[in-house]
């Protein structure tokens, strides 16, 4: 099978940008992480894909050879397998997202991750991953923040110190004789069939405890809340989670400790509107400051207050830009999003008597102004709305 390219396999243009290839791969990073996509080969070369296709584009240098020479100009980088995960060098970069990526590490290098220091039966006996959820503020997003979050966990019991066993003794489990694991004949049409199953009495462990311990009944673990610190990176969006090893349900029997997934909410915010790392809002003006001019304070999510200069004759629909105020990206806060004000011109209601004295000598002038409608106007209404709604 050939190789796909690697701008279609990132979905950019040839001329995309750095902050644009980054972000489109983090995007299929996300859609196809094994985490999300459990025991889908498919997903798995799309992930793996996805990297290598990151890992040449993010290179300016290799990018440079890859756009002279396709894939030919590239390939030599990897070892002769092609691209692997040895070869890609953003790991941490995206680490705080991606926790799952060092367990992805750990599988395709064979092991060599912290887990591998654990037993077989402290693996089989592995704590359940806990899924919470935590909702953020748009202020809270751009700056980043530390939220303490009390959560109900199983934690080993002290009773047993985790062992389940109320005197401390296991037996050997006799069906299995400590092996875990037994062999099961069937009969088939091939004729005996052999296979090698858990041991159902001991459920793998080898052993069994004969009296167990009356707080957690041979758990070896009870409930407890506890509080944990989630460091929050800023710039982090709805949808995205973050992983905490080993903070999740501790194992059955002093197993592994599974681990807890934040997944990332937003809250509406009164003024903003997030689209990607821009912020939208609009902004009412009043109809002599659109025909005379003037300007507009806006306060950002760094409660700072920005004078916007507003031209005379503005219309409503007129966008203006704050660049660099928005949202920042995660993990690489040089690169940060706009603000996007669109001004309204409101209409006055209840108005006074002399305001409407006012008013009446203004629509003197009325037959002064083209108010025809104008297709021009709308056109360019439309694309410039089109441009930041779309
Ligand atoms: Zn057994
Ligand atoms: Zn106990």
């Amino acid at each position: 099978m050939s190789k796909r390219d690697y701008y279609e396999v990132l979905g950019v243009e040839k001329n995309a940008d750095e902050s644009t290839i980054k972000n489109a791969y983090r995007k299929l990073a996300m859609k196809y992480h094994p985490d999300k996509n459990p025991d889908n080969k498919d997903a798995e070369e799309k992930f793996k894909e996805a990297a290598e296709a990151y890992e040449v584009l993010s290179d300016s240098d290799k990018k440079a050879k890859y756009d002279q020479f396709g894939h030919a100009g590239v390939d030599g980088q990897f070892g002769s397998g092609g691209f692997n995960w040895s070869d890609f060098t953003h790991t941490a970069d995206f680490s705080d997202i991606f926790g799952g990526f060092e367990s992805i590490f750990g599988s395709f290098f064979g092991g060599g991750g912290g887990r591998s220091s654990h037993s077989r039966t402290e693996q089989l006996n592995k704590g359940e991953d806990l899924r919470i959820e935590l909702s953020l503020t748009l202020k809270e997003i751009f700056s980043g923040v530390t939220k303490t979050v009390k959560i109900s966990t199983k934690d080993t019991c002290e009773k047993c110190k985790g062992s389940g066993s109320k005197d401390g003794k296991t037996a050997t489990c006799t069906q299995c004789n400590g092996q875990g694991q037994i062999r099961q004949v069937r009969q088939s049409f091939f004729g005996n069939m052999q296979t090698i199953v858990t041991c159902p009495s001991c459920n793998g462990e080898g052993k069994i405890i004969e009296k167990k311990c009356d707080e957690c009944h041979g758990d070896g673990r009870i409930n407890k809340t506890k509080d944990i610190k989630i460091k929050v990176p800023a710039g982090i969006a709805e949808g995205q989670y973050i992983r905490m090893r080993g903070e999740g349900n501790k194992g059955r029997r002093n197993g592994v400790s599974g681990d807890i997934l934040v997944m990332i909410r937003e809250k509406d915010d009164d003024t903003f509107i997030r689209d990607g790392n821009n912020l939208i809002s609009e902004h009412p003006i009043s109809f002599s400051t659109a025909a005379l001019g003037g300007e507009i304070l806006v306060t950002t999510l760094a409660d700072e207050k920005l004078k916007v200069k507003i031209p005379k004759g503005t219309q409503t629909g007129k966008i203006f830009k704050l660049r660099g105020k928005g949202l920042p990206e995660v993990n690489n806060e040089r690169y940060r999003g706009d603000i996007i004000i669109r001004v309204t011109v409101v209409t006055p209601t209840n108005i006074s008597s002399e305001e409407a004295k006012l008013y009446e000598k203004l629509k003197e002038f009325d037959t002064k102004h083209d108010l025809s409608p104008k297709k021009s106007f709308w056109e360019k209404l439309g694309t410039r709305l089109n441009d930041f709604f779309l």
